[in-house]
């Protein structure tokens, strides 16, 4: 197996590195890794141990990721590794986040050749299912290489990582899906050991930079699923991001360490309206019962793009405006 010496790092005393790629800022000694587990210090220089280590890959809708504002109904080459940088006691991934699955070593080259060659209807390269930040080197030289091939970069993030790893990043991503996992910090501090302000800033940068962004929140039962605190983080992303930003409400069911029953479909109806009282776009996920994943023109309600179960057709965009009334989206297609 390669590894690659991990960009973003100091050395400290007695062999001993600080990791400056999350606000984590973990301190290693020789031998052991970072919170995220895939970072490790080997007598004093900090390794990135899952650079190019695929563990995952399928061809998915875009819709999966979930993404339903940039190509809708295209696919994408999606692919995963090991590690996260957060400690979500819901995680619906963490074989792969938390576990040691077996992976598969694929340069950057090898695998925008192989997307090219073996799924060639694919519009690009979804990094997703574990935390892609974690191989920073690996997202960065494979997402410069699928660009020289014309393909899209998508990444399926939790958003924690430093502002200047992520600045470096961003004008190869076309696309991002980030986490807002819930909207206190002691929610994050609880469920994830991060810090919501980081994340809230990086959400900010991603979409400055002109990086088409969605926003995806699990709701757990009880403890990030008060309506009144679903609007306060809408008209938060309103302010910052702008009104037109997707956000996915996705039902939770039990995983990991946390085993309360789902979410129930009342809870997600309730704060589908609380965030569609400041947002022109919300969805839910996970619950097909609720049918809220199609688009509508927030100007003349007209159906825009159907899905249901899965498939998705388009009704009436005229590029990214509403064939109808001529209302702008912010639909990349
Ligand atoms: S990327 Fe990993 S090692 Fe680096 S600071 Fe974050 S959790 Fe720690």
């Amino acid at each position: 197996m390669k590894y690659r010496e991990a960009a973003y790092y100091q050395p400290i005393e007695n062999e001993q590195v600080r990791c400056l790629l999350c606000p984590h800022r973990c301190v290693i000694s020789s031998g052991k890794t970072g919170i995220c587990g895939v970072r490790r210090n080997r007598a004093g220089r900090l390794l990135a141990e899952t650079y190019g280590h695929c563990a995952s890959f399928a061809v998915d809708p875009m819709e999966k990721k979930p993404l339903y504002h940039f190509h809708p109904g295209m696919l994408i080459f999606s692919v995963g590794s090991r590690g996260c940088n957060l400690s979500c006691r819901f995680c619906q991934n963490h074989s792969l986040a938390h576990g040691q699955p077996d992976t598969h070593y694929l340069s950057p080259r090898d695998l925008v050749a192989s997307v090219l060659s073996r799924a060639p209807e694919s519009i690009g390269i979804a990094f997703t299912y574990n935390e892609p930040l974690v191989s920073f080197e690996f997202l960065l030289e494979a997402s410069a290489e699928a660009a020289q091939n014309n393909l899209k970069t998508v990444v399926v993030s939790n958003g924690y990582i430093n502002n200047e790893p992520l600045q470096k990043l961003l004008p190869l991503v076309n696309a991002f899906n980030i986490d807002l996992k819930g909207y206190s910090q002691e929610y994050y501090q609880k469920f994830t050991g991060g810090k919501l302000e980081q994340v809230k800033r990086n959400i900010i940068s991603a979409k400055n930079t002109g990086c088409h962004v969605e926003v995806t929140t699990l709701l757990i039962p009880g403890e990030n699923d008060d309506p009144q605190e679903i609007e306060r983080m809408a008209a938060w992303l309103a302010a910052e991001a702008g009104r037109d930003v997707p956000l996915h409400l996705s039902r939770y069911f039990p995983a990991h360490k946390l085993d309360s029953p789902p979410t129930p479909l009342k809870t997600m109806e309730q704060a589908y309206h609380a965030a569609l009282k400041q947002l022109d776009f919300v969805y839910l996920g996970n619950a097909p019962e609720l049918d809220k994943s199609s688009t509508s023109c927030p100007r003349c309600n007209t159906l825009i793009i159907s899905r249901s179960w899965g498939k998705v057709t388009i009704e009436n965009l005229n590029e990214d405006s509403c064939a109808v009334c001529g209302k702008e989206l912010s639909i990349v297609s």
